[in-house]
């Protein structure tokens, strides 16, 4: 592994209680990085995660509750991790929720909670973590997009809409930045198998209205052409890249980690 030179730097991981978030919030604090989580899920489940990352990886592990449809929360959790560990290098906007149905019976509720938390989050995050990153002269900004911030599926409209969203967010942002020593990417995952892909095989067998074990294999994996699902360590090596100095002249970009499914 190389030495990313992360030692001693400070990171928010929204969404990081489940999933992606965590392996990711993970990754960084096994090199160096202290860590603040965040995320819904039961209080001494967190807890009891909450510690044994502390414990396992050495650095300061701490948790915010913030919901990510709240934009005071937000930005307090962003204050909170600025306050607690006296500096923010990495912020990673990966806080994310889906729904799959057709769009005449998409609920208009849902469209606004997708859109609020896999896209507008990102911006109250980032417009909180900004002044900090410009007053260091360096930090490093990661969207963990999708795929479907590239490309569409039917059936998941508010999700296609948020990440596509997301994806020129992010271009927006690293141009604002370009001269601060900020950079602001996004990553674009395949098919991770995580809490959230196992509801969907549920979601796509009803809309589809064929069995869940079909799901997998001519929904899910038919869209990746290497036919494997993503894996933590594939994206974390992404991340740890863009966050240390070999990621400096990245910036604007969406990253593809999706077995050639965009490349189709
Ligand atoms: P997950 O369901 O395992 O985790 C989602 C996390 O977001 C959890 O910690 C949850 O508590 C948190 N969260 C949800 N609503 C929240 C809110 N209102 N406030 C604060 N936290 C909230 O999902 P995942 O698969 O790990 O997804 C993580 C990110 O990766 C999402 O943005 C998702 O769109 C993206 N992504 C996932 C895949 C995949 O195949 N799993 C592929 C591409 C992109």
């Amino acid at each position: 592994m190389p030495d990313y030179g992360l030692r001693g730097q400070a990171a928010v991981v929204t969404g990081s209680t489940s999933g992606i978030g965590r392996a990711m919030a993970a990754a960084l604090a096994g090199e160096g990085v202290d860590v603040v989580l965040n995320g819904f899920g039961d209080a001494a489940g967190i807890e009891a995660a909450r510690a044994a990352l502390a414990a396992a990886s050495g650095v300061r592990v701490l948790y915010h509750g913030a919901d990510m449809t709240r934009p005071a929360e937000i930005a307090d959790l962003v204050g909170f991790a600025h306050r607690e560990l006296g500096r923010l290098d990495i912020l990673l906007n990966n806080a994310g929720v889906q729904h799959v149905a057709a769009i005449e019976d998409f609920p208009p509720e849902k469209w606004d909670q997708i859109i609020a938390i896999n896209l507008t989050s990102a911006f109250h995050a980032t417009r909180a973590a900004i002044p900090i990153m410009k007053a260091q002269g360096r930090g490093r900004i990661v969207n963990l997009a999708s795929a479907h911030g590239l490309v569409a599926s039917p059936f998941k409209s508010a999700y296609v809409a948020a990440k596509h969203g997301l994806v020129g967010f992010t271009k927006a942002a690293a141009l604002e930045l370009a001269r601060s020593g900020v950079t602001v990417n996004a990553i674009c995952p395949g098919y991770v198998r995580t809490p959230l892909v196992e509801a969907q095989i549920a979601d796509q067998a009803k809309a589809r209205g064929i069995p869940a074990e079909r799901v997998v294999e001519d929904v899910i994996l038919a869209a990746q052409p290497n036919k494997a699902f993503v894996e933590y360590p594939q994206l974390a090596g992404l991340l740890l890249y863009l966050a240390s100095d070999m990621g400096a002249a990245t910036t604007g970009a969406a990253l593809s980690v999706d077995g050639g499914w965009t490349a189709a």
